[in-house]
């Protein structure tokens, strides 16, 4: 006998579609079958029952080989190498609820941590533009009901959020946007011919790294006034032709991705492209979007907003809070010695950061909190598997646009297994112990 789960929220992509239909075995023991996700929605659930997944913490040895312990041990060696660092960089955070993320917090606290998620190799600059002048936003709902007019730019949601498209941005139809696709105007802005700009009204195919000049042009081309004949490898014509589409649309969103945050110019291209939407706001209504990528990297800029005033980048080694993207973020510190262990929950930054700083990682006691098997945990001494969020255990995350989405539990962990959340607390409690608090 099974069971068919509904309105289950996937934890893999900023997009956190809540509309899975998940089938499990009678005793919730067993996942069979996951309706509605995407290939890699579908993916993250179903590989919960890889049969090669480690249910044990393992430490490595001298011999590059490994060592199965238990929670106990690895709790404590955590907690020892925590409250031993001077200045421990505690780095992830993008991939567990928010519960985890406000304990790991409390621990960065009181051990006097550098605390800093993924946005740090992605969305950090957006962050950053957004405190220097603001954003206009809205939610995804209101993409879906009202948005005639959408931009992708720098981001290629075909393969980096596979159901953006078919929920809320290109198809679907909604409350004044009743024709769906056939209502809709859709620019792509990209070097590459990607998958998304196939399915765009506009392709303009910008030269790689000049999209401040081509974010200003549009400002230019917005009021009428002289263009030269090409911006940004696109030709004029096409400019004008770009803005009068914005202009003329009832609702404009704009949607970027890591080809404009992290190409040359960074924060200053989003400074430009909000700059962009609130030009647009004078002829019509617009808003801007980042496009997140792990599923509740959103959520941990929340809680350390709350919890610090400061959404990455966040150095509490003084006893306060300080945020200086550029110093205090991870390859920064790491590249200039000035960490002496690793934290690593939620994220792979040996898949992700330079070389330098994984060399940087695999040099200093390290601890990685991840169920799978990853190029972070290979480096790592201490590797703590733990349940999937949003599979094996729920909690809170937040989407792309903000709205905060309480996952859901739809299957039992192996017998035994910890949570983040009751691995960070284990860890945070033996911390008091140690440092008598
Ligand atoms: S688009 Fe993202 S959230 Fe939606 S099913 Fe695919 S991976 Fe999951």
């Amino acid at each position: 006998m099974t069971k068919t789960i509904p309105d289950v929220v996937c934890p893999f992509c900023g997009t956190l579609c809540d509309d899975l239909e998940v089938v499990v075995s009678d005793d919730g023991k067993q996942l069979l079958e996951v309706y509605n996700a995407c290939a890699i929605g579908a993916e993250k659930f179903l590989h919960s029952q890889a049969e090669d997944r480690l249910t044990r913490p393992r430490l490595a040895q001298e011999d590059g080989s490994w060592k199965e312990i238990g929670y106990e041990e690895a709790i404590e060696y955590t907690a020892q190498m925590l409250a031993n660092s001077k200045k421990p960089l505690m780095y992830g955070w993008s991939s567990t609820n928010c519960e985890a993320q406000g304990v790991g917090s409390e621990i960065g606290e009181i051990t006097g941590a550098v605390m800093d998620n993924t946005a740090t190799v992605c969305h950090g600059t957006s962050l950053i533009a957004v405190q220097d002048i603001g954003i206009p936003h809205c939610t995804l709902g209101e993409v879906k009901n009202r948005a005639d007019r959408v931009v992708f730019w720098g981001c290629n949601p075909a393969h980096a959020h596979p159901r953006h498209m078919s929920r809320y941005s290109i198809f679907p139809r909604g409350f004044f946007t009743g024709k769906g696709h056939k209502g809709r105007k859709v620019i792509v802005i990209d070097p590459r011919k990607t998958d998304t700009a196939n399915v765009a009204d506009v392709h303009l195919q910008i030269e790689q790294g000049r999209d401040y000049e081509l974010l200003d042009a549009l400002r230019v081309a917005f009021k009428g006034l002289p263009l030269p004949d090409v911006v940004a490898g696109i030709p004029k014509e096409q400019i004008y032709e770009a803005a009068e589409v914005l202009k003329s649309g009832r609702f404009v969103i704009i949607f970027f991705g890591m080809g404009v945050t992290q190409s040359l110019g960074k924060n200053h291209n989003i400074d430009e492209a909000i700059a962009v939407t609130r030009d647009l706001n004078e002829y019509t209504k617009a808003a801007i979007m980042p496009m997140r990528g792990h599923y509740n990297v959103t959520g941990s800029g929340a809680v350390w907003g709350w919890q610090f005033g400061f959404p990455f980048a966040v150095d509490l080694s003084r006893g306060f809070a300080r945020y200086n993207p550029g110093e205090t973020t991870s390859n920064d510190l790491l590249r200039r010695d000035e960490v002496d262990s690793v934290f690593v929950l939620g994220s792979d930054p040996g898949a992700h950061f330079p070389f330098s700083s994984v060399k940087k990682i695999s040099e200093l006691p390290s601890v990685c909190i991840d169920p799978h098997q990853t190029p972070t945990t290979a480096v790592c001494k201490l590797h703590v598997p733990v349940a999937f969020v949003g599979v094996e255990v729920g909690g809170c995350a937040y989407r792309m646009d903000n709205v905060p989405i309480e996952t859901r539990k739809v299957v039992d962990a192996p017998e035994g297994m910890m949570t983040d959340e009751e691995f960070l607390e284990k860890v945070l409690g033996r911390i008091k112990e140690i440092k008598g608090e």
